[in-house]
């Protein structure tokens, strides 16, 4: 069965536009993938300790008929082609793969929280969703446009369609 899943993408290393834009390229020709759509990049301030690059974020669209888990292990895999090695908060990294929403699945387990914990905090993230979804509804029934009075876009800036 297909499932329709939003994948936040980000980087803030190693031309974070040529990261974010492979991301995209490897997504689409992923097998039991179709990348439906994908939303302009994004640029914003890092979060967290000491001096780091601007990230580039975008969201992509997919209908997969992979599990959650089964679509985790992917994009880890893609991540790690990406050059990502160790895994500590607010490192810099050149690529970061999040499932942002599994249709409307609420799921909870060790390796996995979707929907994702940070979409309603993050505007990187949910500006870019609104901008492919704008008619989306989370599990718990909050819209985009709700969603989106609670999160101002602060310095988020639109970089390239
Ligand atoms: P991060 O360093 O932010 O990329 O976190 C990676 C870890 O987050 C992975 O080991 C995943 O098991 C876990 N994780 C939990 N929920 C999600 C999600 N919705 N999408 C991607 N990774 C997730």
């Amino acid at each position: 069965m297909l499932t329709t899943v939003y994948i936040g993408i980000g980087s803030n290393m190693k031309d974070p536009m040529q990261q974010v834009s492979r991301a995209l390229q490897t997504l689409a020709k992923l097998p039991n993938c179709t990348l439906v759509s994908q939303s302009s990049m994004y640029s914003s301030d890092a979060v967290g300790p000491g001096q780091q690059d601007s990230y580039i974020n975008a969201v992509a669209e997919i209908n997969t008929d992979y599990s959650a888990a089964e679509l985790l292990e992917q994009l880890q895999t893609i991540e790690a082609a990406h050059g990502r090695v160790r895994k500590e908060r607010w490192e810099p990294r050149p690529l970061d793969l999040d499932i942002l929403l599994y249709g409307n699945q609420i799921i909870s387990t060790s390796t996995l929280s979707v929907p994702h914990p940070e979409l309603s905090r993050r505007h990187f993230v949910l500006y870019p969703l609104a901008e492919i979804a704008p008619e989306l509804a989370l599990p718990d029934g909050r819209s985009m446009s709700q969603l989106l009075k609670e999160c101002s876009i602060g310095e988020l800036l639109k970089v390239a369609e």
